[in-house]
Order: C-alpha cells, then sequence, then structure tokens
C-alpha cells in the first residue's frame, strides 16, 4: 500500500522531482527522464536504461560513472513516450551513439523503435539491447519473447561499464547481448503490488500461498503453490534457476537475490543462506554476489533470483567500479570529473503554423467533440478497463487511456485555437496521447490517431469516402506498428471489423451516422468475442490461460471510443445533390 502521495496521477513525475532534488551531485532531471550530471570530455557511446516507474532503483537509481548515462522513465508500469526517449537521447549523446537498453516490453520496443529512428534520421548511431532473463515468461524455444525482469541489472551494469572503459557502440551492443544470453532469472511473488491511491492490489494471493514466476509489473504468478520454508523456496528457485544453464557456459557466475519492494532484507538473507551454499554445492564460484533491491515492482512482496554465467571479459565488467545513487561499487575515483555537463540540447520544435480551409475548420470541431465524447466515456470506464487489463495483463489500461485521451483532448483545443484544420488536429491529439498515455496502447492511440489526421488533411471537410479511408490509414498504421493480426487477442480484433463493414456500407450508399453505427456494433461485438481467445501478443500473452474468459481490454476501449464519437465524426460533406 503506497500512503504519501498527492494526485495519484502525479506520482511518478514528483517521485522523480524529489529524487533529482535529493541527489543533485550526480543527476539532472531533463524532459522525460534524467541523465548524469557530469560526463566525460570525450566522446562516450550513451546507455541510457529506461521502462516504466515503480522499480526502483531501476532505472534512475542507476544513473552515474560505470553504469548508466541516463534513463527514461515513464509512468508507473508504463512505457516512456518516444517523446521521452527521444529527448533523454538528445541530452545524454556524447559522441560516440546512444544505446537504449530495457526490457523486453512490447510497449517499449515500440517507442524505444520510434525514438531510434529519429535519431537515426538526425544522424546519430544508435542501437537497442532487450532484456529477456525472465524464464517463466515464455519456454526456451521462444527465449526472445520472455520479458526482462532483475536480470536488467546485469545487463545494464555490463554495458554501463564497457561503455565507461571507452568501448565502441558495437562492443557495448554486442556485451550486452551476450550478458543478456548468458542471464536466467526467476521469481515468486507472495503479495502483489498496490498503485498510489488504488483501493486494492493489483492481484492477490491467497493468505499463506506463492505464485511462482512473477513479473516485475504485478502480472501473477504462472501458478500458485503453498508458501514454503525458507529452504524450500532457495531450493526451489536454485534448481529451477540452473535448470536452464546456457551451453558451454563457464563455473563462474554473478548472482542477484533481489527484493521486490516489500521483502526485507533480513528475509532475503535467510534465504541467501540456502541459495549460496546450493549454487557452490553445483560447483560454481559466486562472483560479486547482490543482496538487495535492485529491480523492484512497487510494494510487492516477492523475490528473484537472477544468475548470469560470465566468462572473462564479462566478469571484469561486472566487477568493474560503479558510483550511482543507488548502487556503487570499488573505487568512486573513476568519475570522469574533467569536464561539467553541458546544458541539455532544447528539444522542443519551433511552434507550428497552421493554414486550413474552412471546411476542414468546420470539420475540427467535429473531431474536438468526438474527442471530447471519448473522453467522457473513458474516464467513466477507466476502473472497469483497468481490471479487464489486470487479469493477464498489468492492470493500467484504465488510466493509460485516460492519461492519453486528457493529453489528446487538450492539445486538440490548443491546435483548433491556433487555426488548425481536422488533420492537424488530429495529428497534435495524437502526437499528445502517445507522449503521455505510455504503454502499448498508448503508442498505437497515438500513432493511429496522427495517420487519421494526416490522412484527412487541411483542406475542406470529408465525405464518407474519405473518412473510411482515414479510419483504413488509422487501422494500418495500427497494424504496422503492433504487427498483431485477428485472433491475437488485441485491440486489432474489433479494429478490423469496425474498418471492414465501414468500407463495405460506404460503398453501398447510405446515411453515414447508421453506417458508422452498424460498424461500431460489428466493432463491439467482436471485442466481446476476444473472451474466448488466449492472448498472442503484448503484456498478457505470458499469462494466456488466465486471460480465456476475459475480452481483450484494448479492443474493449476501441470499440467504445468508436461507438461514442461516431455522431460526431460521421458529420460528414454530404455529395452534391443529397438530400440529407
Ligand atoms: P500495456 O500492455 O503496455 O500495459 P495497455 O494496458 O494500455 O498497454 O494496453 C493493452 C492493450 O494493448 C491490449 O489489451 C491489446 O488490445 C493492445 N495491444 C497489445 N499489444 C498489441 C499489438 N502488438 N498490437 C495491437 N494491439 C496491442
Ligand atoms: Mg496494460
Amino acid at each position: 500500500m503506497t500512503r504519501i502521495f498527492n494526485d495519484p496521477a502525479d506520482f511518478a513525475e514528483e517521485a522523480l522531482a524529489g529524487f533529482c532534488d535529493l541527489h543533485s551531485d550526480l543527476v539532472r532531471q531533463v524532459p522525460g527522464g534524467a541523465v548524469r550530471r557530469r560526463r566525460s570530455a570525450s566522446p562516450k557511446v550513451a546507455v541510457l536504461a529506461g521502462g516504466g516507474s515503480g522499480h526502483y532503483p531501476a532505472f534512475a537509481g542507476l544513473i552515474g560513472a560505470g553504469l548508466a548515462d541516463g534513463a527514461v522513465v515513464g509512468n508507473i508500469f508504463t512505457s516512456p513516450s518516444a517523446q521521452q526517449a527521444y529527448s533523454v537521447a538528445k541530452a545524454a549523446e556524447n559522441g560516440a551513439g546512444v544505446v537504449f537498453a530495457y526490457g523486453n516490453y512490447a510497449g517499449d520496443v515500440m517507442n524505444f523503435g520510434m525514438a531510434g529512428e529519429r535519431l537515426a534520421a538526425e544522424g546519430i548511431a544508435v542501437e537497442n539491447v532487450l532484456v529477456t532473463d525472465d524464464i517463466a515468461s515464455a519456454p526456451p524455444s521462444e527465449a526472445g519473447k520472455r520479458r526482462g525482469i532483475a536480470g536488467d541489472f546485469t545487463v545494464f551494469k555490463i554495458m554501463g561499464a564497457a561503455a565507461e572503459a571507452g568501448a565502441n557502440l558495437a562492443d557495448v551492443v554486442r556485451l550486452g547481448r551476450k550478458a543478456n544470453q548468458l542471464t536466467r532469472s526467476i521469481g515468486s511473488a507472495f503479495h502483489g503490488c498496490t498503485f498510489p491511491g488504488a483501493a486494492a492490489p493489483l492481484f492477490t494471493l491467497k493468505d499463506g500461498e506463492m505464485g511462482l514466476g512473477l513479473g516485475i509489473h504485478g502480472e501473477p504468478g504462472l501458478f500458485d503453490t503453498e508458501l514454503p520454508s525458507a529452504t524450500e523456496l532457495g531450493r526451489e528457485l536454485v534448481s529451477r534457476g540452473l535448470a536452464e544453464t546456457p551451453q558451454g557456459a563457464g563455473r563462474r557466475i554473478a548472482v542477484i537475490l533481489n527484493g521486490l519492494g516489500s521483502t526485507k532484507h533480513e528475509e532475503l538473507f535467510v534465504l541467501w543462506l540456502t541459495v549460496a551454499p546450493l549454487l557452490r554445492a553445483a560447483g560454481y564460484t559466486l562472483v560479486m554476489p547482490e543482496v538487495g533491491e535492485l529491480v523492484t515492482s512497487l510494494d510487492m512482496a516477492g523475490v528473484s533470483l537472477t544468475v548470469t554465467w560470465l566468462d572473462e571479459e564479462l566478469e571484469s565488467l561486472w566487477t568493474a567500479p560503479a558510483e550511482t545513487p543507488a548502487y556503487r561499487r570499488g573505487a568512486a575515483a573513476l568519475l570522469p570529473g574533467s569536464a561539467d555537463t553541458e546544458e541539455a540540447p532544447d528539444c522542443a520544435g519551433a511552434a507550428d503554423v497552421f493554414g486550413a480551409g474552412e471546411g476542414s475548420r468546420a470539420y475540427a470541431d467535429k473531431c474536438i467533440a468526438a474527442l471530447g465524447a471519448a473522453r467522457e466515456a473513458l474516464h467513466e470506464a477507466e476502473q472497469r478497463l483497468g481490471d479487464l487489463d489486470a487479469v493477464a495483463g498489468d492492470g493500467d489500461h484504465g488510466r493509460g487511456m485516460v492519461r492519453g485521451i486528457d493529453a489528446a483532448t487538450a492539445a486538440a483545443a490548443g491546435a483548433f485555437a491556433q487555426g488548425a484544420g481536422a488533420g492537424d488536429v488530429l495529428a497534435a491529439a495524437g502526437d499528445a496521447w502517445a507522449d503521455k498515455a505510455g504503454g502499448t496502447s498508448g503508442v498505437l492511440w497515438g500513432a493511429g490517431l496522427r495517420a487519421f489526421g494526416e490522412s484527412l488533411g487541411d483542406g475542406q471537410a470529408p465525405g464518407v469516402d474519405e473518412l473510411a479511408a482515414a479510419v483504413q490509414s488509422f487501422a494500418s498504421r495500427i497494424v504496422e506498428l503492433g504487427h498483431a493480426e485477428v485472433g491475437d487477442k488485441t485491440m486489432v480484433d474489433a479494429l478490423v471489423p469496425f474498418t471492414d463493414t465501414l468500407r463495405r456500407l460506404a460503398h453501398g450508399g447510405g446515411a453515414p451516422g447508421l453506417i458508422w453505427a452498424e460498424a461500431a456494433g460489428a466493432a463491439t461485438a467482436a471485442a466481446e468475442a476476444t473472451a474466448a481467445l488466449r492472448p498472442r501478443r503484448g503484456r498478457a500473452r505470458p499469462l494466456a490461460e488466465k486471460s480465456v474468459g476475459t475480452p481483450d481490454p484494448g479492443a474493449t476501449s476501441l470499440a467504445m471510443i468508436f461507438s461514442v464519437m461516431g455522431p460526431h465524426l460521421t458529420a460528414v460533406r454530404q455529395p452534391a445533390g443529397a438530400s440529407s
């Protein structure tokens, strides 16, 4: 239970600001996250860690010499936006390229990927290293789909040390990927974590039970079992961790016994008393093991065991000194010290200048009303959407959609006041949505709305065919970014029947309002029908079985939004000669 907060929606931002004030000797807050206060005077690869908030000391606590150059800080359990990643990268970039390092979650992959495209277009060399250490989240045959948990720390540490030692971008990436391939984690939870201001934990376990295979976003364990003794728990974690020993691995390992947020250090020490002897008995030398909190999950009670099989080059990087707010190892004298940081480059773009036709201005007003209707519906449904997402995902869908639509409506109104037409109004709404909502759905909705706006343009009001084409652009962009197909149990399951119905009926003529309502009905039915499916994409995939019986949250919200937007968006230009 989090007890100290103001407006829960501001919790992550306020926590970051407080952290940056406290550690102002080491870090500096920039738009989207934080970077090192001081950086080397000569070119150096910038290692940027990232992800949602709620995992302290990951990720901002790990900024400093020998570790990260900066952290991109999203909202709680929510991927940062592409804009955030871009702006932190611009502030941290130091002449030798940028590498984003993060756990393998769809929202993060898309947002860091889009930021990377933008940086590359500006001539900055950029790479991504994904962490996939959680053996419970997918079988070995699908190791690339696994999510990142406490192994984030090992991979970041090794990459940070390599960059500090002067390795070039390709080498830092190679070492990060090698460390990831040699890292395995397995965790268990005893009690769920609770969002600031939420009335109940994201998930619960029966008293005296433990969930094995938890994720760091409160994803429940893969199965629940009676709470074992410390010795039994230690045996379980070690045997599962070692069961996936990489082929040809050496006998020296880095080990992390990680507390998830509200597990006492003393409890971890008791557990260590089983874990360490078992690992040694298996023939391993433990190299600088860590016992403590390195990657947490708000106030979750639980623990994870991470093992990284070291070779010579990985060991020297794992044991290299580091000095960050949350983590110190070895001599601190390695701080570059020779140069102060420069001020972060100003990433804010110049003010937009809009030129729009009269028809498009009038239709922009309808678009704003449509967004307003969506806003009302999403506020009303916030809790329900969060509950749907908590069944097999991370429970943030309601909150993310509300943050997104709030930002979108504000940005749309701002652009309209400056003279924007329908296209620019929706593009501004999309950009703001992507920036503020975070999460997979936030990226997709943001990019989709921008594509919708670009398709409409700013000339005249659309006719029904142009409206159908704009909806098709929205859908295409979402499929292009998310790669989901019908049946994967995502928003695409509601989107495709919507666009198909709309296109079919638009060709046949008929009143736009009725056509849209029929398409929205098809989307709603399809969203409900996703209850029977098992998710094949997104955060819910590892818990596919638990999701059966519950409709997909993203499909549900999409159907809802399109339903309430209809009466406004269908106020389209009538063909010449039409009577209504
Ligand atoms: P996150 O999954 O990052 O926490 P949200 O909870 O806001 O983001 O959104 C979850 C929804 O996103 C899912 O219910 C699903 O409809 C949608 N989604 C997830 N992955 C994809 C994808 N690859 N393509 C399309 N939609 C997706
Ligand atoms: Mg979610």
